[in-house]
């Protein structure tokens, strides 16, 4: 049996019923299918603020989270992980609650987002609904004072809509500095996720935690590989590269 290392975190986008427009966003359909396979194979999910307290947490367990909040979440995402009994965490940018992923270019209907009506009867759910800024900046590029708004303002908007704390962020586009990561603390989050893949628990500082990028041609088995070796990129080619390389480990080991 394999051993799997867990918890692990898994990233996805926009769930639509058509072809996605984005290589981060997986159709629909295909989506059904990853949960299908999580559930045959006995992972259990949890909501991204559950990592504070990593001993409760089952022995496979896996953290699904979407960026930004898509529109098509809701009947593509929401709805097929409450019918399997299943939890996600959702990283909103409140400036485009109800609006469209302005960094996306030219509005679609792929790029419609969530409305506060939808994320207040996600939240209610059992979904944690949390921060991924407010305008979905570069943080890299903003001053020390303009990165403490984007994460104080993102907070207060979702916390006065859903009357509760709002304890974990994601960097938009994966982009941070270093005061990104004692802002994020100092303006009251307890954990943030990066887009740098890996395992969990291989990165101790809480504000930078690791996260397995979803692209939209990812069947089950390739999320399967993905859990397994907790990268984006599990072609066969480098898989390949991979075994070669431990069996080529083994070989020089023996002189
Ligand atoms: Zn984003």
């Amino acid at each position: 049996m394999t051993r799997y290392r867990s918890p692990i975190v898994l990233m996805y986008h926009g769930t639509p019923d058509s072809k996605p427009e984005s290589h981060y966003s997986i159709r629909a359909s295909l989506f059904a299918e990853h949960l299908r396979y999580l559930r045959q194979e006995g992972w259990s999910t949890v909501l991204f603020k559950d990592l504070q307290n990593p001993e409760s947490l089952p022995e496979k367990t896996v953290v699904i989270t979407f960026d930004d909040g898509y529109e098509d979440n809701y009947s593509g995402a929401f709805l097929p992980l409450m019918t399997n009994g299943m939890k996600a965490t959702w990283f909103i940018a409140t400036d485009c609650i109800g609006g469209h992923a302005h960094w996306l270019g030219k509005p679609s209907t792929q790029t419609r987002m969530l409305s506060s009506e939808r994320l207040s009867e996600m939240h209610a759910a059992g979904m944690e609904i949390a921060s991924h800024t407010s305008s979905h900046p570069d943080l890299s590029m903003l001053s020390k004072e303009q990165q403490q708004i984007e994460f104080s303002k993102a907070k207060a908007v979702l916390e006065n809509l859903l009357s509760t704390q709002v304890t974990s962020l994601a960097y938009p586009f994966g982009k941070f500095n270093a005061d990104s990561v004692t802002l994020a603390e100092q303006t009251g989050y307890r954990m943030a996720c990066t887009t740098r893949p890996g395992w969990y628990d291989s990165e101790p500082n809480p504000y930078m935690v690791r996260r397995i990028a979803i692209f939209s041609g990812d069947s089950a088995s390739t999320l399967a590989r993905k859990l397994n070796f907790a990268d984006n990129d599990v072609s066969w080619k480098k898989m390949t590269r991979y075994y070669a390389g431990r069996v080529w480990d083994k070989l020089i080991t023996q002189f």
